[in-house]
């Protein structure tokens, strides 16, 4: 019965439901940070993949990235998650694009009690480091000194395996930087190697989200194709 015959209809039926499918963007659905009904971020379901896993859902944060209003709003939010939990940042190291975001925080943190434990009068410091090809950070010479000897809060837009964390972790400290916490816009996470994360959104305000390594993700295995891939600065559409 069937066999070959059936598995390309079934092929078709997926190409063709995926064709009549809406654009990605006019999918979004609106989720509200359990404990502040104004931090928005936006989430389309379906078949995607990062580099390290696949996933059901394609979380975007963009509006918090580059909309100042909405910058400012997660950053004052973000600071009064930290409070008591963190006392010293020197220097905010942003990844994937939240260097708005960070230089909020960066106000907003010195306007509380946050203190520097570099010289009194100066200022939080906001660095975006160049990645290499491997997803290594790169600190060039002159913005070492924001690094070396410094205390060092990530900023990054999303995390599903915490890897890239990790990895992240890792070249600050070679540059001789001590990461003292961490902030994904939306994460999966609460510790990573010991380290507190503080999210705005985590799995509780997104339910059903669903990270599986390649190998064993459910819509391979049904044949369904990937839609886009994403990574913490965005979506790249495949088809
Ligand atoms: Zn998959």
């Amino acid at each position: 019965m069937g066999g070959i015959s059936d598995f390309i209809q079934e092929n078709r039926n997926i190409r063709e439901e995926n064709r009549q499918r809406k654009p990605i963007h006019e999918r979004f659905i609106e989720f509200h940070a359990h404990d502040d009904e104004q931090i928005v971020l936006n989430a389309v379901p379906g078949h995607f993949a990062t580099i390290q896993s696949h996933i059901n859902y394609y979380v975007d944060v963009t509006s918090m990235k580059v909309r100042t209003k909405e910058a400012r709003e997660a950053a004052k939010h973000l600071a009064s998650k930290m409070l008591h939990k963190i006392e010293v940042v020197d220097t905010i190291v942003c990844m994937d694009g939240t260097q708005v975001l960070g230089a909020y925080l960066a106000e907003e943190l010195e306007k509380s009690s946050f203190s520097l434990s570099g010289a009194a009068r100066e200022s939080i410091r906001v660095v975006c480091p160049e990645v290499n090809s491997v997803n290594q950070l790169l600190f060039r010479e002159n913005i070492k000194p924001s690094i070396q000897g410094r205390k060092i809060f990530l900023l990054l837009a999303t995390m599903s395996t915490g890897e890239t964390v990790r990895q992240s972790m890792e070249c600050i400290e070679y540059y001789g930087g001590d990461v003292v916490g961490v902030s994904s816009i939306f994460s999966t996470r609460e510790v990573v190697q010991s380290t507190l994360v503080f999210p705005l959104f985590t799995i509780e305000d997104l339910p059903g989200y669903e990270s599986y390594k390649p190998a064993d993700c459910p819509f391979c295995k049904k044949g369904i194709p990937i839609e886009a891939m994403v990574n913490g600065f965005g979506y790249s559409k495949l088809r």
